[in-house]
């Protein structure tokens, strides 16, 4: 297991943000998986990275002090001991939002041709269902646009 899929999505983003915003500094090489930093967030954080074995990381934080998390301030520090991952992590992040979009896309397209293959019966019968389920302005929204009075 590595450092990002050890730590939480929003540990990861908010990491990110603290190194893009380049809040590690005293970066020390320990040994070839071992380095220690110092994160400035809310206040000032000592950061220790165990690439080989991420769950022996700590931060003084209040979030992962004495538990075995991955915080954000462990993360910015893997992102600043190897840059490309933090590359590598938003361009996953961006094909996982692409596909998620394109999936949705298809997903309406598709309701779409349904609609346009349902009978006049089934059209009111899901209409009905709609207004007796959605939000009120929906239904006062159809009142109005179609000029329907009481
Ligand atoms: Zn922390």
């Amino acid at each position: 297991m590595g450092i990002i899929s050890s730590a939480s999505g929003s540990s990861c983003w908010r990491g990110l943000d603290y190194y893009k915003s380049k809040k590690i500094r005293d970066i020390k090489k320990i040994s070839d998986v071992e380095y220690t930093s110092i994160v400035s967030g809310t206040k000032e954080y000592n950061v220790y990275l165990n690439l080989e074995k991420p769950r022996k990381s700590t931060c003084n934080c209040p979030l992962a002090n004495g538990k075995r998390i991955i915080c954000k301030h462990i993360v910015a520090t893997y992102f600043s001991v190897i840059p490309e991952s933090a590359k590598e992590f938003e361009d996953e992040q961006n094909r996982l939002q692409e596909e998620y979009e394109e999936y949705q896309e298809n997903e309406y397209k598709n309701a779409i041709k349904f609609i346009n293959k349902m009978s006049k019966e089934k059209l009111v019968e899901e209409l009905i269902h709609i207004f007796d389920y959605a939000p009120e302005w929906i239904y006062d929204d159809f009142i109005k646009r179609n000029d329907i009075e009481g």
